[in-house]
């Protein structure tokens, strides 16, 4: 048996499935093949479960917050289970609309693993499929550190697959996963530990707000360990487990051990010397603007490419690529990777676009740089005992003042960058900025009325 083609996404996660559907609706016979669960790493090991453990966290904040309200509140249990049910129920809708959404585009939906044969064909499940087409979508996995004991801890995937709460977690790593994964289990009541190797978490952004969120960390009493390079974990007779730091601290009694060091390209159990698709080192196929690999006819989107590994990236150059290949009018079509907005999802969550204060010096030297910064409390906490600072700031450049850097933590932040990433994208400067009549009363107002 075999099948052709015009269209084949390998990977039916945020990019495989975008490609697929849009090249559907431009009138191409479109197939998509998943070894998985659909959805890829989004939907069901990523934004999404993270969001919703998320708001989870985001609740028992607001209960902390609710006596000051006037609530008279008493929490009698928190069911790590439930969330975990209704989470993954939600996941489940997801699947079967992404199946609907299949059906009325006219996408073939291919459930196994796909192996290149060569440039114009892949096997799965025994069966030859060609393509004119072929997009490599197969995103990556988390990394383990090459330590004794390293398999004693989970990474992002597990915990996800966790039925229970931890009572007593160690979060090794200093990335997006770590922040976001240590700020939901302390928000939810475990005793939480973040491990970075270096001075601090979220390193490459910029300064500024990583020293609120450290301040925001303290005041919370989420324990964070700097400095702490772990080398050794051990299980012990009651089950729990010792960790090991270089600088000889030795956590014990840790139920939970999550490594969140960073992510790896799918790319190996491909075969793509059978296509000749050339990887980088790492194993990211590397694409010039148009998604182009090497190999006429392949071509690659998503977390695979090694560019920013974001899940609106991985769809947006997918439906650009679709385009390109099957509308006429958008035959040049192509994403533009500069100006990405992004959000980590800490607590209080960061947002940002742009070149950092740091990056923006040594770009356009200290004379030619303006910054614009208010520390400010939030209305949200302001009248509780809890008060806490927001930091929203801006990054200028030359005579116009250009913004070229948006940064900001705080209430709120998730869902006041985008309005803002449209007007930075658009070349937006201070003067513009300054010309916006604010929205009162709320954080993203600052962002109008800096001095
Ligand atoms: P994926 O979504 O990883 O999909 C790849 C698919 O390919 C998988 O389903 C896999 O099973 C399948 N596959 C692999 N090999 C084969 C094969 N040989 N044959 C068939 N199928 C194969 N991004 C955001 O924008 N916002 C967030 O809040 C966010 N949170 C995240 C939280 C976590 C914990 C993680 C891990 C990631 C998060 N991301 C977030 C990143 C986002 O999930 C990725 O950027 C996005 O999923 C990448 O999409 P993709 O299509 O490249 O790959
Ligand atoms: P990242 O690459 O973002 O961060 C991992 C960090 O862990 C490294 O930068 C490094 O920081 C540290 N690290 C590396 N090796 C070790 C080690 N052996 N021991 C201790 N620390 C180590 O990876 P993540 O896994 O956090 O996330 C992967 C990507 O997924 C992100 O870059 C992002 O693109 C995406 N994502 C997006 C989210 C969102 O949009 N909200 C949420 C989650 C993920 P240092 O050098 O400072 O020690």
């Amino acid at each position: 048996m075999s099948r052709h083609f015009n269209y084949l996404a390998i990977g039916a996660g945020s990019g495989g499935i975008a490609g697929a559907n849009r090249a559907a609706q431009r009138g191409a016979t479109a197939a998509v093949i998943e070894a998985n669960a659909v959805g890829g790493t989004c939907v069901n090991v990523g934004c999404v479960p993270k969001k919703v453990m998320w708001y989870g966290a985001h609740i028992a904040e607001a209960l902390k917050y609710s006596t000051d309200y006037g609530f008279n509140v008493t929490q009698n249990s928190f069911s790590w289970a439930t969330l975990v049910q209704n989470r993954e129920a939600y996941i489940q809708r997801i699947h079967n609309s992404y199946h609907k959404g299949f059906d009325n585009n006219g996408v073939t939906y291919i459930e196994g693993f796909a192996r290149f044969v060569d440039a114009h064909t892949v096997e799965v499940n025994g069966e030859r499929i060609t393509a004119d087409h072929i997009t490599v979508a197969v995103g990556g996995r988390p990394t383990r550190p090459d330590i004794p004991g390293s398999e004693h801890g989970i990474d992002s995937d597990g915990f996800f697959a966790l039925t229970a709460q931890p009572k007593k977690a160690l979060v090794i790593g200093a990335g997006y996963i770590a922040v976001e994964i240590a700020g939901v289990l302390h928000a939810l009541g475990t005793d939480t530990h973040l491990l970075v190797r270096k001075d601090r978490p979220l390193r490459n952004f910029d300064s500024d707000i990583t020293d609120m969120l450290l301040e925001r960390m303290a005041q919370d009493k989420l324990n964070l360990h700097s400095q702490s390079n772990v080398i050794k974990v051990e299980k012990v007779s009651d089950g729990s487990l010792s960790v090991h730091c270089d600088n000889g601290t030795v956590f014990t009694g840790v139920d939970c051990l999550i490594w969140a060091i960073g992510r790896e390209p799918a790319t190996d159990k491909l075969n793509l010397p059978a296509a000749g698709v050339a990887t980088d080192k790492d194993g990211y196929i590397r694409t010039d603007k148009y998604q182009n690999t090497n190999v006429n006819g392949i071509y690659a989107v998503g977390d695979i490419t090694g560019e920013a590994q974001l899940t609106p990236v991985a769809v947006k150059a997918a439906r650009l690529l679709a385009e390109r290949l099957f509308n006429p009018a958008l035959s040049d079509a192509h994403m533009d990777y500069s100006l990405i907005p992004t959000v980590v999802f800490s607590h209080p969550p960061i947002g940002t676009i742009g070149l950092t204060e740091a990056e923006a010096r040594q770009q356009f030297g200290d004379d030619n740089v303006k910054i614009y910064r208010s520390n400010f409390a939030a209305m949200y906490n302001a009248i509780t005992s809890h008060r806490a600072l927001s930091r929203f700031k801006l990054v200028c450049a030359g005579k116009d003042e250009k913004v070229v850097g948006l940064h900001g933590i705080g209430e709120g932040m998730d869902e006041v960058l985008q309005g803002f990433a449209v007007a930075i994208k658009m070349g937006a400067t201070k003067a513009d900025f300054d010309a916006t009549v604010a929205l009162h009363p709320t954080s993203a107002e600052e962002f109008v009325t800096l001095r």
